[in-house]
């Protein structure tokens, strides 16, 4: 047995939790695991703490996990969270509970539960969810949940973090009957005309550095608030920028408040974006990672190229 299902087997109240702005990976291994706890565990008092959910992800929704709060909890399981502050307000809950435990794939992992399952090598947490709870147990809804995290993770199973065992999980979850052409439409491929408007902004007002190695566009708080868009309306610029002929870095700047901006960044094969986005306290993978950086646009630009161009050179 898994230790996370023997921690799961010991609680009878159990809080699960996320990072802050979540993902398809964040909101599917969630749902998903809390769709099979409600399967296999009726009698478990069970809650989701999650921020809002996109509505790409609204198959996704059920209610009843998020209503029901206690103050306290027996475990709390954080899912696809590279450090304790990434939880939001969930964070003091997490403080709270008994016992902890993170599933992650962030190579920036803090270990900050108790028991750490992070796997760097894995494409998404539902991935390693897939491995940790037994397959012929797992229902539609959590096949559906858990499928969606490993497409949005893998960009649809094209990111270098697919591997054998990222297709035969999804292969398995596939067997199951789920509807998978219409998730990966729907929630990874279908785009508001809201959406597309910011898209088209972005990638007009894109500006190439270092021989066009690097690409960089500025969402400000102006032109989000001209097109009413919420950060998970971005979701897609960065891969159109990344898959610009000759880009290896691209790099995704929008401004949270004067002079502080977050920084989503994506590398092709060979900038370490992880290590840059942890230099400026924040975390992700080698090929996708984020952190947010005070200063003016200008200054920001500046700070991050100087660090890619460095890799770059090293990478010769
Ligand atoms: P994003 O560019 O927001 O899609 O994030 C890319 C990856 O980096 C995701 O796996 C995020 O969880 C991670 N990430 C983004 N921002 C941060 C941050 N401030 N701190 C730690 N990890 C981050
Ligand atoms: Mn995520
Ligand atoms: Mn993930």
């Amino acid at each position: 047995m898994s230790q996370l299902l023997s921690a799961i087997e010991k609680a009878e109240t159990i809080a699960i939790g996320g990072h802050v702005r979540p993902d398809g990976d964040c909101v599917g291994s969630c749902m998903g695991l809390f769709g099979y706890l409600a399967d296999h565990y009726p009698e478990k008092k069970v809650c989701v703490y999650l921020e809002e959910i996109p509505e790409a992800f609204d198959y996704l929704k059920i209610d009843e996990a998020m209503s029901e709060k206690a103050d306290k909890y027996d475990l709390f399981i954080a899912l696809d969270c590279g450090s304790i502050d990434r939880l939001g307000e969930a964070q003091e809950i997490f403080e709270k509970a008994v016992d902890t435990v993170c599933v992650d794939h962030h190579i920036s992992n803090t270990n900050f539960a108790k028991e750490n399952i992070v796997k760097a090598n894995a494409s998404s947490t539902c991935e390693i969810l897939c491995e940790l709870l037994p397959m012929d147990k797992i229902g539609t809804f959590s096949a559906i949940a858990f499928y969606t995290g490993i497409i949005h993770d893998t960009g649809v199973f094209k990111h270098s973090n697919t591997s054998k065992k990222t297709m035969e999980t999804a292969g398995y979850l596939v067997e199951k009957g789920i509807p998978f052409g219409k998730i990966i439409d729907e929630s990874f491929y279908m785009k508001t005309y809201r959406q597309l408007q910011i898209m088209g902004r972005c990638l007009l007002e894109s500006i190439r550095v270092m021989d066009g190695r690097c690409i960089v566009s500025v969402v400000t708080k102006q032109m989000m608030d001209f097109y009413g868009a919420k950060s998970s309306d971005l979701d897609g610029i960065i891969d159109e920028l990344r898959t610009t002929q000759g880009v290896e870095v691209a790099v995704l700047l929008t401004e949270k408040e004067p002079l502080e901006f977050k920084v989503s960044m994506r590398s092709n094969q060979i900038v370490d974006v992880s290590k840059i986005a942890v230099f400026f306290g924040g975390g992700g993978h080698v090929r996708a990672a984020g952190c947010t950086i005070k200063g003016s646009s200008y200054d920001v630009i500046n700070n991050l190229t100087e660090h890619i161009e460095k890799q770059l050179n090293q990478g010769k």
